[in-house]
């Protein structure tokens, strides 16, 4: 027998309609904020992702499918949905109609990780990404959508982490301070630490070994450096926040695992979660437009993982969710014939409705139509038949009451609208 992939998992029939439910939600705000939907390729080019979350980073250097094409070109499954929307929106020269464009993209992402709850290696995201702008109002534009969604979700226990990157002149002037800092404590640090400490120290303060954590707990804050213009810009960023309400915390370590971040970088955390703790996580990425050979073009985005919203929604939005209205229970060689041709009108007019062709008797129907979860089953047998009629069912309340077959169809859809 062949076995799926490990950590790449199937999404059942009795959890799809969760997974609908979360990205239904996901696409109404998207829509509610001005954000249009993309659809990028699952795979691309290896340099793209190279070059725009950046050779050093541990998805590019150790979690990326990567593969040669027949060709020998170097490909890679998406590790993520920026690389690909930005080198779309390069490359259809978005950037000469009127900006800001946003969009929005929901699909699934790879990565070879170590699998565990909410940590796979197929799993899904939902992200957006807002161009052409570097207010300030466009970053907490995308947080608000984020808080918002997560909210509506009902997931609790959040927390807005947020910090600043300051501009590229202000990492390069912090990073000796940091890398000064970082040398007295070389021996505190973890081999992968140690040997990209040099080329980017700042991934140093991003590490999960709590031997790291605890070994840069008085490292020099980045926010203590930033020039007068991030400082100001990040200093909106917070006023926004709180004037719309969304509570942060700032956090002077948050350095997201991606290099092309800049200025307002941002995480939302869950203690419901426990060591995968993210839900989802953002920034702003001014160069990387210009990086992947396009037009210097502002930019502010997020990602959200839809496995670990899955973990945390609430029980209680799951009921209800895959229900089918009416349980046709067609039986007898009338009542089987008519019932068949009332199945397909019901739903032909949008009207959700199933049969279990394998039963034949009125007992064994009830008995599939309880467990169909249906909230109606329709009897249709041969005495029905005859008199021109069907009872219909409550199954909850086991209430009867009987209509006629002729226009059933239309008596039953007004009743699906008003109720
Ligand atoms: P983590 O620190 O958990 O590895 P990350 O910094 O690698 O997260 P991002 O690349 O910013 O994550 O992706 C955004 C979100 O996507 C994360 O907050 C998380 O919810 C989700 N995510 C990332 N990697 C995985 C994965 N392997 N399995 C499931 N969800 C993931
Ligand atoms: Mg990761």
């Amino acid at each position: 027998m062949i076995k799926g992939i490990k950590g790449v998992k199937d999404i059942l029939p009795e959890e799809t309609p969760q997974w609908r439910f979360i990205e239904d939600a996901a696409r109404r705000w998207a829509l509610c904020y001005g954000y249009q939907e993309i659809r990028i390729p699952i795979f691309e080019l290896t340099a793209l992702f190279a070059r725009s979350i950046g050779a050093g980073t541990d998805i590019v250097e150790k979690e990326m499918y990567t593969f040669p094409d027949r060709d020998g070109t170097s490909l890679s499954l998406r590790p993520e949905g920026t690389a690909g929307t930005v080198r779309a929106f390069i490359e259809h020269n978005r950037a000469a109609d009127p900006l800001p464009q946003k969009y929005f993209y929901i699909g699934p992402m790879f990565r070879h990780e170590r699998p565990q709850a909410g940590r796979l290696r197929q799993f899904h995201q939902f992200g957006v990404e807002f161009f052409g702008t570097s207010d300030p109002r466009a970053d907490i534009e995308v947080i608000a959508l984020l808080w918002r969604l997560l909210s509506d979700l009902a997931l609790s226990n959040l927390t807005l982490e947020i910090n600043s990157l300051g501009s590229s002149g202000d990492r390069a002037a912090y990073k000796p301070i940091l890398l000064a800092f970082l040398r007295h404590q070389e021996s505190r640090l973890c081999a992968n630490c140690r040997r990209r400490m040099d080329r980017n120290p700042l991934r140093v303060l991003d590490c999960k070994v709590l031997d790291c954590r605890a070994a840069t707990e008085l490292a020099p804050k980045l926010t203590d450096h930033l020039s007068p213009d991030a400082r100001a810009h990040f200093d909106q960023v917070l006023t926004g926040l709180v004037a719309i309400g969304i509570p942060y915390r700032l956090n002077p370590r948050l350095v997201r695992g991606l290099d092309y971040y800049c200025l307002t970088s941002f995480e939302i955390t869950s203690t419901h979660l426990g060591a995968q703790n993210a839900v989802g996580a953002g920034g702003r990425y001014d160069g990387l437009v210009k990086t992947l050979g396009g037009p210097s073009v502002p930019a502010v985005g997020f990602a959200v993982g839809l496995e670990r919203v899955s973990l945390m929604l609430p029980e209680a939005s799951l009921s209800s969710l895959n229900e089918c209205l009416y349980y046709v229970a067609a039986f007898g060689e009338e009542g089987i014939k008519l019932g068949f041709v009332l199945l397909d009108e019901l739903r032909g007019v949008g009207i959700s409705a199933q049969c279990d062709y394998r039963a034949t008797t009125l007992k064994g129907h009830l008995r599939q139509a309880d467990r169909s979860k249906c909230r109606y089953a329709i009897l249709l047998g041969d005495d029905e038949a005859a008199r021109g009629s069907v009872i219909l069912r409550n199954l909850e309340s086991k209430a009867q009451e009987e209509l006629p077959l002729v226009g059933l169809t239309s008596i039953l859809k007004t009743r699906s609208f008003s109720s």
